[in-house]
């Protein structure tokens, strides 16, 4: 296999931002696929992490974004309004069901928006304290990973006072309590051994993603959300991933019957160009001014392809489809399981997919060199998706929600192969691909 840009690509960028598992280098993109400068066509079964929401080229982000550079508001909310970046939080704050007023706060990444959310809630409490979950990635500031809990990021310097319950995994339950009541218990004993009003917010993603793709169980953040509010505790949903029409409904807290505080949203808000979003109380984004700003924030040109991102979220009712679609998706996922023993548990919801590949279904030992070897094999036949969990062995799918029927049996198929196929991969190929 010739490669010419990956290896321009290993020459000129440096390792700290790479998360490699194969050597795909990309020239273009159309729909849900990607294209390599040979003109070989991948279907994007991780629509770059869930960021191509839209898939490539979509014919809305396009016109917003070509209108909005030829005509630009600026380049910034901090010292000027702009149209399209008033017109995008207008747009979310109708969007958001909590009750009293709320405003918004506009960033460039998951990662700077949770840092904002988190610090503004420490300002505008006096608390210092923050609840979050093992597995938990909220990105890769000094802020966020501060109260993050993946295995990646074991070194970073975590939080004062951070308190880390384990996440409710059905799968492999905490104490063998699959409905996540033990992990309930846990808070309540953590919440009781700090001094009262000393914790200040609870992050919590309504799918942990790259802790495993798990989906709690019924219930679970509804009791936990209202243990906190008990405390004074502020409930913040990171909803980076999986929000926004991904999960089947436009919020993923839908799915979970309660409101968080505050929401958080990235990734696919902006389509594919840089955009984040924190929905909050009005006090607590008032809370203070020139606290939490980067020179570009609230840019015009990714605020127009936000909005574009939601009015074709509207028009083209993604939410029902992502619903429609993944179901379709974990159907065809269950009749591989007919044939693959190495698939362990499918879960999700919508288009927020995930498969835990396992050595022995009854041990459910992880296999994550297996799991490595299967994602090389599918991009060899033209299939691209990633790998998340804390032991590397659970496939991600967050395709483009544009995504058809037609392609996701096409994928199934590739995947098909790819798994009847993964022994072939030699060990080797991991000495530059050890992904994370
Ligand atoms: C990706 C992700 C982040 C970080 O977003 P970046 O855009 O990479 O900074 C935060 N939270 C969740 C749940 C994510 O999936």
């Amino acid at each position: 296999m010739s490669k010419p840009l990956y290896d321009r690509d290993r020459a000129a960028i440096g390792n700290l931002q790479k998360l490699r598992f194969f050597p795909l280098a990309v020239a273009g993109g159309r729909g849900v696929r990607l294209v390599e400068e040979d003109g070989r066509e991948l279907i994007d079964l991780s629509g770059a992490w869930g960021a191509a929401s839209l898939g490539y080229g979509h014919p809305a982000i396009a016109a917003a974004v070509s209108a909005a550079v030829a005509n630009p508001a600026g380049a910034s909310i901090l010292s000027a309004s702009n149209a399209p970046a008033v017109a995008l939080a207008e747009r979310l704050l109708a969007h958001f069901p909590g009750k009293g007023t709320h405003k918004v706060w506009l960033g460039h990444s998951g990662s700077d928006a949770n840092e904002a959310a988190y610090r503004a809630v420490v300002k505008a409490t006096g608390r210092t304290g923050v609840i979050a979950f093992v597995g938990a990635y909220h990105g890769c500031t000094v802020g966020s990973m501060a109260f993050s809990g993946h295995s990646v990021q074991a070194d970073a310097a975590k939080a004062d006072g951070l308190i880390l319950l384990p996440y409710p995994d059905s799968y492999r339950p905490y104490r063998d309590d699959p409905t996540g009541n033990s992990i309930l218990a846990l808070l309540e004993e953590r919440l009781a051994a700090v001094p009262a009003g000393s914790i200040a917010a609870a992050f919590v993603e309504p799918i942990q993603s790259d802790g495993g793709l798990i989906v709690p169980p019924d219930g679970f953040l509804q009791r936990f959300a209202a243990i906190c509010r008990g405390h004074g505790i502020l409930v913040v949903c990171d909803e980076v991933k999986v929000g926004l029409a991904r999960s089947g409904r436009l919020h993923c807290f839908e799915h979970e019957g309660f409101v968080p505080d505050i929401l958080v949203l990235g990734k696919g808000l902006g389509g594919g160009l840089p955009l984040s979003a924190v929905i909050a109380p009005a006090e607590i984004l008032d809370c203070a001014s020139s606290f939490a700003m980067q020179t570009l924030h609230g840019n015009p040109v990714s605020s127009a392809a936000g909005l574009a991102v939601l009015e074709t979220l509207d028009a083209e009712g993604l939410a029902e489809a992502a619903e429609r679609k993944g179901k379709l998706l974990r159907d065809g996922l269950e009749k591989l399981a007919e044939r693959h023993s190495l698939i362990g548990n499918i879960r999700g919801r919508g288009l927020a997919c995930g498969v835990e590949l396992v050595r022995d279904r009854r041990s459910r030992e992880p296999a994550r060199a297996e799991t490595s070897k299967l994602i090389y094999r599918a991009y060899e036949l033209g299939l691209v998706l990633y790998y998340v969990g804390m032991n590397g062995n659970v496939l991600e799918l967050t395709p483009p929600l544009t995504i058809t029927e037609d392609d996701i049996r096409k994928a199934l198929q590739l995947l098909d192969r790819a798994f009847a196929e993964f022994h072939t991969i030699p060990d080797t190929v991991f000495e530059q691909f050890i992904g994370w």
